[in-house]
């Protein structure tokens, strides 16, 4: 199946089911509605000249817009090339370029970010990009009225198009977090994500009468595959509580449209517990959620299931090159295997775990690098075959980059990642031990452990700490006093820092490698 022959189904089995509910605007679509919407833009971009193959990128906060957008390239077989909403124009002119766009859809601005104008500042040098749409404006109106109207004149034009397409054709490139250094577009196929998304879906247990509210971006997978195409290969709505994640808008969206799930990283969740009228909202309608992204505290995840209602709250380990999921808990895993591992190999895959210096698989119970194969492995890097090469090799399996321990049963926990490892004096130091340790100390909110540079040991420890509203400021002997007797010595950090936000990528991880930097200064 593609995308939309996909999507086809699922709206002639569930026409007058919500499909689209975006709730900061309160605008709805069905299932009958989004499909029409859907053919309709797919057949204005056919009479824009565009053809399988060719890339369109989307520039904007979520937004129904977004997705009619994501399901319109499918059904054509346009490439659809996510841009990140917080990038700015240099990056912006990476993309346009690296990616050769012939479309841009945008949108004209949001808060701070005026897209418009950096458009227009990269556009002079940027000659494959041939057309720009700016949601809301004339155009974009024009290009769905002549869509619509083309398309009811005859849908043959559309019909042709879709059937000339593959499911391994490429559909989107994604471009990676940028946590470790500069993002990477991922190429992936209508086989790669609708797989994913639908086995995601159905580990969720979702049905027509799910309905999940996603305040993740849609730009990353997190969000176009784990939250829309796990909805519309189950028939289960989206729900889009606001353009950017803010914690009252997703409660009130999950309180508003009754979600059965909900979506966030840990550091989502995180807001949206702390968030001062927390206790006034009505969250029994959620069931499930997913939690992914980067490791979750043990004290979140419980809040999560007993303060939010989750039972069943499920913990995704994926990446965007994997479509991205490829370890997820179950909602009968206890929850002692929901906050100390990410689950088992999903359906279809297979999982090692290798030493990575030789290659060979270690034995259970030790860690080395976590190794992915199967339907979910991306086609390539973008133009990119140096990369592509270093990340899946020759047998098809992918180098995660993170490192990974397998229990007898098969459930993996997740210890770090590669580059984030502390080797102090010789010593192996995985900063998540420590972190999770330090969230027990009352006063402190989150913790986030790094390795800086040190004559003696190679690498010392840093810890950078945010306090609970009202907490005092912790300086370095307390945090220490407090580790002491419960912690090895050499794993008690030597530098402590007190900061009121960490460094994020707007998928709202912290950039270890941004707090590496600044730290070089901090330590003189
Ligand atoms: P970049 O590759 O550009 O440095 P990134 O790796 O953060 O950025 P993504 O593809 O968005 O980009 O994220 C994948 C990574 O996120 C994984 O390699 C892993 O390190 C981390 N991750 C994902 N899910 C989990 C999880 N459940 N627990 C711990 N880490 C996770
Ligand atoms: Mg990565």
């Amino acid at each position: 199946d593609t995308i939309g022959d996909n999507l086809d189904r699922t709206v002639a089995a569930h026409r007058d089911r919500d499909a689209l509910v975006d709730h900061s605007t309160g605008r709805r679509w069905t299932y009958g509605e989004f499909g029409t919407a859907v053919d309709g833009l797919a057949a204005g971009l056919l009479r824009r000249g565009l053809a399988k193959g060719d890339r369109v990128g989307i520039w904007a906060p979520n937004c129904p817009e977004w997705t009619l957008v994501q399901y319109a390239t499918a059904k054509i077989g346009v490439i659809l090339v996510n841009i990140n909403p917080a990038y700015r124009s240099h990056e912006l002119k990476y993309v346009l370029e690296q990616a050769g766009i012939r479309m841009l859809v945008s949108a004209a601005s949001f808060k701070t970010s005026d897209y418009a104008a950096m458009i227009e500042e990269v556009r002079p040098n940027c000659p494959d990009l041939e057309s720009v749409v700016l949601l809301g404006g004339e155009d974009w109106a024009g290009l769905l009225a002549d869509g619509a109207a083309a398309h009811a004149a005859d849908p043959s034009a559309l019909s042709a198009a879709q059937a000339a397409l593959s499911a391994d054709d490429p559909i989107n490139i994604q471009y990676t977090s940028g946590t470790t250094g500069f993002p990477k577009g991922a190429t992936l196929s209508h086989h790669n994500i609708l797989n994913n998304g639908y086995f995601v879906g159905e580990l969720c247990h979702y049905t027509h009468e799910d309905r999940v509210c996603i305040p993740v971006p849609f730009y990353h997978c997190f969000g176009m595959v784990m939250g829309n195409l796990a909805c519309t290969s189950h028939g289960a709505a989206m729900v889009i509580p606001a353009p950017a994640f803010e914690p009252k808008a997703t409660l009130e969206a999950v309180q508003a449209e009754r979600c059965t799930s909900l979506y966030g990283v840990p550091t989502m969740f995180i807001a949206e517990l702390a968030d001062p009228d927390f206790a006034s909202y009505d969250l029994t309608s959620l069931r499930t959620g997913i939690m992914a992204g980067s490791p979750c505290p043990v004290e979140v995840m419980k809040q999560v299931i007993e303060q939010m209602g989750m039972a069943e709250v499920s913990i995704c380990y994926g990446m965007t090159e994997t479509s991205p999921v490829s370890l997820q808990t179950r909602s009968d895993d206890t929850i002692d295997q929901r906050v100390s591992t990410v689950g088992r190999v999903g359906p279809h895959l297979e999982v090692k775990i290798v030493d990575p210096a030789t290659g060979l698989t270690v034995p259970r119970g030790e860690p080395g690098e976590l190794c992915t194969r199967g339907y979910s492995v991306m086609l390539g890097y973008w133009n990119n075959p140096e990369k592509t090469a270093e990340a899946v090799d020759g047998a098809r399996w992918m180098h995660t980059g993170d490192i990974g321990v397998m229990d007898a049963d098969g459930y993996v926990a997740i210890t770090g990642r590669i580059k984030d490892m502390v080797i102090r004096g010789g010593e192996n130091i995985y900063p998540r031990e420590i972190e999770e340790f330090l969230y027990s100390h009352p006063d402190i909110l989150d913790a986030q452990v790094i390795g800086v540079p040190d004559a003696k040991y190679g690498e010392e420890l840093m810890v950078w700490i945010r306090m609970r509203e009202g907490a005092d400021e912790l300086d370095a002997d307390s945090v220490r006093a407090f580790c002491t007797g419960k912690l090895a010595g050499y794993k008690i950090p030597r530098y402590v820092h007190v900061v009121d936000e960490f460094p994020m990528t707007v998928t709202g991880k912290v950039r270890k490698i941004e707090m590496r930097e600044q730290s070089l200064e901090l330590i003189g």
